[in-house]
Parts: C-alpha cells; structure tokens; sequence
C-alpha cells in the first residue's frame, strides 16, 4: 500500500486524497479519524477522488484514508425482508438507536441481524457435487422461502451440509475448501450473472385497468412513470407495490422534500398485502434516502435496490423494484460530478447520465439461472421521473425514454379534474403490447387486444373531435360522433378512471377488466346499429344500462361479470326502435 494516504481536499460529499498508489476504483476507503465510509470514484497517479456516504463537516485536509481492499457490497441473505436501509444498506433503526436521529458519522451496524437463529433445512446432500446457483436447501423468511444457493464462483463437491438452526455467520456447508454460510457478500456495482436473458412476453399484472388493458407491462420490463409534482407518481408506484403479481418489492425511495420520505417510512410499513391481509412489509426491503442524508448514499442507493432485487432473482422469483424518483438520483449525480469539477453535460448533469440510467435499465430482465435445475427470476423496473415544472424535455426524462419500454405519462390536468390514475392515454405507450398479443389471446380472451384497439380509436377520435366541439360545440356533430364523444366518455369515468382509495376498485383482475370493456364497446356497437335503424340519439343516450356499466367497476369479479352479461342481453331490447 502507499505510503502516507492523507487527506488533500474537502468539498462537501467529495473529498481527495493524496497517497493512493495501487487503490481501486469503487474501492471503500475510511476517511479521517473518525472513519467515515467513502468510496474512490476517480483515481489519478497517487491522488484519489472519495465520496463520502457520511457527513463531512469537521474532516481537515492531512487527516488520513485507509484502504479496506474491496468494493462497496450487500450483506445478503434471511433477514432482508422488512427491512428498512438507508443507501448503503445500514439499518435505519438500528442505526438510529444508535445515534439518534440525526445519523452519527463512522457507525458501522451489520444489515443483517448477527443473532438471530434461522432454521436452515438442506435440500443437497453429502457427497453432491454442486456449482454456482444449485441450491442447498432453505430457510423460511417471513412467509417466504428463502432459497440458499451456492455462492458465485464456487463449484465442487458437497463435503458437509447440515440443516438446523444457524445465524447467517456461521457454517452450514463445505464445497471443496470453502465454507458457506446463509450469507454472502456482493459488489452492487456489479449486476450478479444469471445463464441468458428469455424473452418478455408474461405480463406484470398490476391490476390498474389503464396499466394492464391499454399500456401494459411485463415480468422483467422497464417502465417510467415521469409527472410533476402532486400527479401521482408515489400512488402509483405504492400501488403496484401492492398490487402487482410480483413476489418480493424493493422500493427505493429518494425523497423529494424534507417530509416526503418521512410520510413514506412511515406509512409503507402500515401498508396491508391485499392478498394476504399482512403487512407488505413482509415481502418488501425498502431503501430509503431522506433529503438529510448526504448525496453519496442517495446516488448508491439504486445500486443497492438493483442488487437486492438481483438476489432475490436469483431463487427463482419475480421482483418488482420501484424507483421514486429517479431524479433525485440523477441530481446526486450531477452534484457529486459537480463537485470533481468534471465537464458537465446538459443541464449540469453528467455527460455519462445516459448510460449511468441505461446501466440501470439493463438490470432488469427475465432470465434463466445459474444451476443444474434451472429456475425463471425476473426483475421489473419502474422508475418514477420528476421533470421540473413537468416538461420531459429535460435530460433525466429523455434519457430513461431512451431506454424505458413503457411510458405511463402522468399529467398535471388530469390530476387536476380528479381523474386518476392521472396517466394520460394519448400521450403513453407500451411496446411490450406485440410480445403480449399472444399471451392476453390465450389466457383471457381472443378478441382481448381487438376491443383495446379499438377503444383506443375511440379515444382518439374524441380527442380529434373535442377540438371541433371547443369551436361549434357538441349538439353541431352528427349523431354518429356525438355517440364517440358518449362512448369516450364511459370509457374514461367508467373504465379509466381508478380510485386507489376503494377496495374493490383500486384492483381489477383482467377478466374483470375484459369484461367491463366488452360491456361498454357492446354499447358502442349496438348503438352505431340502433343508431342506422333511426333509433333516436336520445333514446341511445338515456339507455339504462349507461348507468348499469358506470356501477361495475366497484363490484367484485363475479357479480361485475354477471352484470357485463346481463348489459350486453338488455341492450337488444332498450335500443329497439
Ligand atoms: P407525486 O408523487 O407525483 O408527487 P402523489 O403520488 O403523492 O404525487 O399523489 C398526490 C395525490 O394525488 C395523492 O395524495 C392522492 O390524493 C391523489 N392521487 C394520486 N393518484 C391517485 C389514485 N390512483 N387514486 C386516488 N387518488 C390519487
Ligand atoms: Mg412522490
């Protein structure tokens, strides 16, 4: 090691370091006396450049930086679930109890409890030979089996293995001349190997009509949810959270004011699972970044969820990982690029912001594991954007367009007219929606994507047709587009339109959804025809079974199913001549 590694220069979270000969970049380093964690992010001659993910206040230049030899890592293994961590995976309430709430500089707390006992029951056997990613046995996490798998790189045959009760320190098998443990440690720069990527054509369900029927999602997919402030960027990512058939969420939250992140902390945990009536907790690791804590941990902190949702991947499970906001993370970037006095790009931020989001992006995905019996994991990515003043002309906003695939477009006046989810229809899009055809065909109805079609016709038919009506007004229009304009209308109150709030409503499943849209599109067409027989508009307008359609959204399954059929029976007669 060089000699003499001391402090040359503070600003703010960066600081220099003189000394340095043979570190490594993305290596931990102790900084000053009293040991802050930082992490060398540029290395030039003998001079580091260190982010501190501690406060800096008080360190002096000569003060010394000492090396620890490895990278930033995640403690991983039981005991994850219901965690809170702050960006570098440091238990806030452990952390807090420590120091109170104002969190004390050079503390070092283990993310995983040390103590506790897990009933670890193997599933290999003395005498198997084994390799990365076959699993050794298990260990009941919450209500969830965690899954113990043979650490990357290790391969050999299986000397010792023994079920019982064990911390996540202490041995529960050999391979060849290594001891396992329940845990393990991995750099969360560095996205952890699977064997191949599969295609995307399972969707994320989500149980948000607008999400599943007109902009969906799949298992593994990326998504970007950009709006202003107040449009619902937290309530639909808390949403999904809930809703979504994924197995395990990580949801990584990067306050935007002070309290935000403080209403999240302490509102997540009281958060109910909708299927099992337990808390959400109990399958979800939150990371948290409160806008007190220094930049540094906030820009570690999507490392931290990515990697969090890799493992758990990795068992053979579907992960849903939620990023609010993404911009917050993008503006610790560019502070800490600020603050090395690099050249900066667009708006300040980084020139390497592109591909720092598209590295991110990248780490989603459905995928085939390492072992011999192979499993599916997926990772979905939903990163929420907060454009300043709303307009995704920004460079955050455009550069996760680039790499995203579905665009769920929050918008400040539909929030404003109480219409939520606030997502615009006209302005959002999926392209996952040719991988899914086949998939919706075969699981929920053949002519699934064939009404959506054409529901979205309609809506852009209204849109085309409300410029005119803003001129003329509606009673000018033929009959036939003031009916677009009635249709369009039921589409958006009775369909779009979702409230997170009601029980039943806040989920639909997607034969409730196939339903409640064959309902209204029966309305349309029977009308279009009612309409050519001379049927008088009015008498299409005041149907009865308007009404019937605008109540199913707030019915369960069954009895919103039944009501579909029975709307589709009556039409024949109300719209008879
Ligand atoms: P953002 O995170 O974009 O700043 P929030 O998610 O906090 O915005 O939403 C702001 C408010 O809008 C919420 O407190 C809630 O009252 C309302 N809201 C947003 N989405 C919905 C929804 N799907 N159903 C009902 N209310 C909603
Ligand atoms: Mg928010």
């Amino acid at each position: 090691m060089a000699q003499n590694a001391v402090l040359s220069k503070i600003s703010g979270p960066v600081v220099q370091a003189t000394g340095m000969l043979g570190a490594q970049i993305n290596e931990i380093v102790k900084v000053g006396e009293s040991e802050l964690m930082g992490e060398i992010i540029a290395l030039r001659y003998d001079r580091a450049s260190i982010q501190v993910y501690e406060e800096t206040s008080g360190l002096r230049p000569g003060e010394k930086v000492e090396r620890t030899y490895n990278p930033l890592s995640l403690e991983l293994g039981p005991g994850l679930l219901s965690s809170i961590y702050d960006g570098i995976q440091r238990p806030l309430e452990a952390i807090r109890a420590k120091s109170g709430d104002f969190i004390a500089r050079g503390i070092f707390v283990n993310a995983l409890d040390q103590k506790k006992k897990w009933k670890f029951e193997a599933r290999a056997k003395k005498g198997d030979s084994v390799k990365a990613g076959d699993i050794l046995g298990t260990v009941q996490e919450l209500d969830f089996e965690h899954r113990i798998l043979v650490p990357n790189g290790v391969e050999g045959k299986l000397e010792a293995i023994t079920s019982g009760n064990f911390t996540v320190t202490e041995e529960i098998a050999e391979i060849g001349e290594n001891s396992i443990k329940l845990s393990h440690k991995w750099p969360v720069r560095i996205p952890r190997p699977y064997k191949e990527k599969l295609p995307l054509n399972i969707p994320l369900i989500t149980g948000k009509r607008i999400m599943d029927t007109f902009f969906p999602i799949v298992k593994g997919g990326t998504a970007a949810i950009p709006g202003p402030f107040g449009s619902g960027k937290t309530v639909n990512q808390q949403d999904l959270a809930k809703y979504s058939d994924a197995d395990i969420i990580i949801y990584v939250g990067c306050g935007e004011r002070g309290n935000e992140m403080t209403d999240v902390l302490s509102e997540f945990p009281k958060l109910l699972d909708p299927k099992t009536k337990k808390p959400l907790m109990n399958r979800t690791v939150l990371v948290a970044n409160t806008s007190n804590m220094p930049v540094a941990a906030r820009e570690a902190s999507i490392y931290t969820g990515i990697t969090l949702a890799e493992y758990y991947r990795d068992q053979g499970y579907d992960i849903a990982l939620m990023a609010d906001s993404t911009s917050r993370w993008a503006e610790a970037m560019r502070e800490i690029s600020g603050r090395m006095e690099e050249m900066p790009g667009e708006e300040g931020y980084p020139a390497y912001l592109s591909k720092r989001l598209a590295e991110f992006y990248e780490r989603g995905g459905r995928i085939k594991t390492l072992g011999a019996k192979e499993r599916i994991g997926s990772v979905s990515l939903v990163g929420a954007v907060s454009p300043p003043g709303g307009d995704l002309s920004e460079p955050v906003s455009q550069s996760t367009l680039r790499v995203t695939k579905v665009f769920w477009a929050l918008d400040a006046n539909l929030s404003r007219r109480r219409h939520y989810p606030a997502i615009n229809w006209l302005k959002s899009y999926s392209l996952y929606l040719d991988e899914l055809q086949k998939w919706y065909g075969e699981n929920v109805a053949a002519d699934f994507f064939e009404l959506r079609n054409k529901a979205m016709q309609l809506l852009q038919k209204e849109a085309e047709l409300q410029a005119i009506v803003q001129l003329i007004g509606s009673d000018a229009l033929p009959d036939k587009e003031r009916l677009v304009l009635e249709v369009t209308k039921m589409i958006r109150e009775d369909f779009l339109q979702q409230n997170s709030y009601d029980e039943v409503d806040a989920y639909s499943s997607l034969k409730k959804q196939y339903g409640m849209m064959k309902a209204i599109m029966a309305f349309h067409d029977k009308a279009v025809i009612a309409l050519a027989q001379e049927v008088t508009f009015d008498k299409i307008v005041n149907a009865k079974e308007k009404h019937t359609i605008s109540l199913i959204k707030r019915q369960k399954e069954d009895e919103a199913l039944r009501t579909v059929n029975e709307v589709i029976k009556s039409l024949d007669h109300s719209f008879a001549k």
